[in-house]
């Protein structure tokens, strides 16, 4: 997030937790020139250049569901409501006082917000944009007029596509051939070895199992065979892990854990990948760990390391050993714990495998 803060391309806007505020009115037209609230519950607003804006959350009450909303100097023409669709009730646009826009969204009673996490980010003089919800809700996209910028300084234009680049562009996985390879996950441990025992008891078998599953299926869905050693909260020695993978043919070996430092300090995070030997195996490690670490910022890059673990050591195709941060440490541990950062790790896993299996496959 720092690295964001040193260029001038971006401002942040916290959202306020209905703290009351008045802004001058001023007479002139709406400072809001289009809106869209994307499929990804991204929502991207466009304004008139170097717009002050003022946006509020606040939580469901007897009257109406939880509500977020935007202020932007200047006098909307026609109000109007707009209905919503997936977690979204509707949209209003509105003139709260004389001389101001006011952009609203209701949400339905059943959704579950997280607005402590908000941030409206200032992509330029006049573009917003802010995550709302979580693309696991269906939600089809609605707005109106056209956010995208349509002129303007070339280079912020491609500093800005970059940026956009580095924030979702693990949303996108590479393409490789179709049944062509075969890949062996291994989540560690299982069974009556949980592994890892984190902060507030979370466990390293059932944390590294469900980024494993999710790491098959999007391997899956690209048309790569996927055998995991384990599917459930059994015990597997090692040797048979091993087996797993030297008795099929498989093109590399993921063994997937996460870590618990020594005394159990907080202050230690970090994520790192280990390989054996041979130049395929550093490859894929790197892969990996680039894209561990973009899902994990402010986490440590604890790097890619030779390690003699016996999974890795004893298997014959590349094989890679993954820590995917310290249950023990106070930030990767807080992580760890959601369902959206395993899916995230999963991801980057997912697509560490497909960039190594695109390149040396
Ligand atoms: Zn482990």
């Amino acid at each position: 997030m720092i690295k964001f803060l040193d260029n001038k391309l971006f401002r942040y806007l916290s959202v306020f937790l209905f703290l009351n505020s008045s802004i001058l009115p001023v007479k002139s037209s709406s400072a809001l020139a289009a809106w869209a609230i994307n499929t990804n519950g991204v929502l991207e607003l466009r304004t008139k250049s170097n717009t002050n804006l003022k946006a509020y959350f606040q939580k469901a009450n007897q009257i109406s569901g939880d509500r977020f909303w935007v202020d932007f100097p200047g006098e909307l023409k026609n109000p109007r409501t707009i209905k919503g669709n997936g977690p979204i009730k509707e949209i209003r646009l509105g003139k709260p006082d004389k001389g101001k826009t006011r952009l609203v969204i209701e949400f339905k009673e059943e959704t579950y917000l997280k607005p402590l996490t908000w941030q409206m980010v200032g992509l330029d003089q006049n573009r917003w944009r802010i995550k709302l919800f979580n693309s696991k809700y269906s939600f089809k996209k609605i707005g109106e007029g056209l956010v995208e910028k349509k002129r303007g300084n070339i280079k912020a234009n491609q500093n800005l596509i970059h940026k956009k680049k580095n924030n979702y562009g693990y949303l996108k996985l590479p393409e490789v051939k179709r049944n062509k390879f075969e890949v062996v996950i291994d989540p560690g441990h299982g069974g009556p070895d949980p592994g890892a025992i984190g902060i507030g008891g979370i466990r390293e078998t059932d944390v590294v199992l469900e980024v494993s599953k999710i790491v098959k299926n999007l391997l899956s869905e690209k048309g790569v065979k996927v055998r995991l050693t384990r599917t459930n909260d059994v015990d597997l020695d090692l040797p048979p892990r091993v087996s797993i993978a030297n008795n099929t043919d498989a093109d590399i070996f993921v063994s997937i854990h996460a870590n618990a430092s020594r005394g159990k300090r907080r202050d230690i995070n970090g994520l790192e990948t280990f390989y054996y030997r041979g130049w395929r195996g550093r490859l894929l490690a790197k892969r990996i760990q680039k894209q561990i670490l973009r899902v994990s910022p402010g986490s440590p890059d604890r790097g890619v390391k030779q390690g003699r673990f016996y999974v890795i050591k004893n298997t014959r195709m590349p094989a890679v050993l993954i820590e995917i941060g310290f249950l023990t440490g106070r930030l990767d541990a807080r992580r760890l714990e959601k369902i959206t950062h395993r899916k995230r790790l999963a991801y980057a896993i997912a697509k560490g495998i497909l960039e190594y299996l695109d390149k040396v496959g």
